[in-house]
């Protein structure tokens, strides 16, 4: 069997490769080193050559106008776009849009995750307060039931992609109900952006102000009390899907980067490919889990953890061999590490993945090896 499970997702991968190397690596020495976007005449090149090639939507099911490849489609893809320091910008594209989405009613399917999949709208993911961060779960943000919709008050902070996005998939909490997910435009009335943070990487991330922000009944998401878990899956799906896919294509190619330079002796070079090959045989294992509808969030904390953890290792220490030239802005190192950084904190920070790991076990979860009795 192929290493990335099917000859449709290994197909994948490389078509998206072909394209990351001809249609984004050019780019990269064009962009200013903290670009956060591209150039609106060169977005809508790009854009438009993902269409031509197949290459928007692999991950999204086929009912829905995409590939139907899931969740090793969109480790393939990501992968891919880990060969470029400008994966970052990615979500602009619209190539693929968040799993959330896929929830949505036919209303909101025609009005947000067409369009979002079409690149002509974007949105951002507002889970975050104040308060609430690693324990999600105790978010406190209010949307109180009134005649026709609903009344969110409270706050987010560190949003991504605010400046960017028209509207935001925000998790607040109806009395007595529970958690709910709303499709909430931006701007809204009564809805401020409070605060523009600048970051390590250059992302910028929002603090948004809810005061009352009037969200009709047909922009609930799901029923009543349903997003936490909406937001468990998602974040398996980030940790499994989102973030090691990009760690694991960056290394691949400053990895082979530092083979072409001779920078590593054989034996040093063999164990990171060692290291590297495991995490993508880790990667692509639990993705067919996932897609099988296998319970995986143990797993995909593992899958998160191992390939952050290799790439931050990797990335430091071809930047002390490189020494003044690994820091420069040369060789895309000092990009990918600064960027990749975030996947240490953002959707979980590796240290709760190393809780939900360990919990994993103490439940009893662990998949069987073969012909093991769990
Ligand atoms: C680049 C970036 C982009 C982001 N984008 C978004 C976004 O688009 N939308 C969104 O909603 N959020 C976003 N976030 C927020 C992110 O998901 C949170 O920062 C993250 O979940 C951690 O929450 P916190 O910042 O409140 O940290 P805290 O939960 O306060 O944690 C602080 C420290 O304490 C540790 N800690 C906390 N609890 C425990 C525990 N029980 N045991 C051991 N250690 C613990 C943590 O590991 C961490 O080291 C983003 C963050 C970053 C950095």
């Amino acid at each position: 069997m192929s290493l990335r499970l099917s000859p449709e997702v290994d197909d994948a991968f490389r078509r998206m490769k072909d394209f990351v190397v001809t249609y984004l690596q050019p780019l990269e020495d064009e962009l200013p080193p903290f670009a956060q976007k591209l150039p609106p005449e060169t977005a809508r090149r790009v854009r438009q050559a993902l269409e031509d090639h197949g290459l928007v939507g692999l991950a999204v099911p086929k009912d829905l106008g995409g590939h139907g490849l899931g969740i090793p489609g969109l480790c393939a893809a990501r992968e891919a776009l880990g060969h470029t320091t400008l994966w970052s910008l990615s979500p602009l594209l619209g190539s693929e849009p968040p799993i959330l989405l896929y929830r949505a009613s036919p209303e909101q399917r025609e009005a947000f995750l067409l369009p979002t999949l079409k690149g002509q709208r974007h949105g951002a993911f507002a889970l975050t307060e104040p308060e609430a961060g690693s324990d999600a779960g105790s978010l406190s943000m209010e949307a109180k039931p009134v005649a026709g919709g609903y009344l969110l008050t409270g706050t987010k902070v560190f949003i991504s992609f605010v400046e960017e996005s028209d509207y935001a998939l925000v998790f607040a909490r109806v009395p007595e109900k529970g958690v709910t997910l709303f499709l909430v435009d931006l701007p809204s009335p009564g809805l401020q952006v409070a605060r523009i943070m600048e970051t390590m990487g250059g992302a910028h991330l929002a603090r948004l102000e809810f005061q009352e922000v009037f969200v009709p009944e047909e922009r609930r998401m799901g029923e009543e009390g349903e997003a936490f878990a909406l937001a468990q899956h998602w974040f398996d799906v980030d940790r499994i899907a989102l973030q090691p896919p990009i760690c694991i294509g960056a290394s691949t190619r400053v990895l082979s980067l530092a083979a072409s330079m001779d920078l590593l002796t054989e034996e040093e070079l063999g164990s990171w490919t060692l290291r590297l090959e495991a995490a993508r045989a880790l990667m692509y294992r639990v993705a067919r889990d996932a897609e099988e509808g296998r319970p995986v969030r143990h797993q995909a904390a593992m899958v998160k953890t191992f390939a952050v953890e290799l790439a931050l290792a990797l990335l430091d220490r071809l930047l002390d061999l490189l020494g003044p030239k690994g820091y420069s802005q040369k060789f895309r190192i000092e990009r990918y590490r600064r960027d990749i950084r975030r996947f240490a904190i953002a959707a979980g920070t590796l240290e709760i993945q190393n809780h939900i790991i360990a919990r994993g076990l103490l439940r009893g979860y662990s998949r069987p090896l073969p012909g093991e009795v769990n």
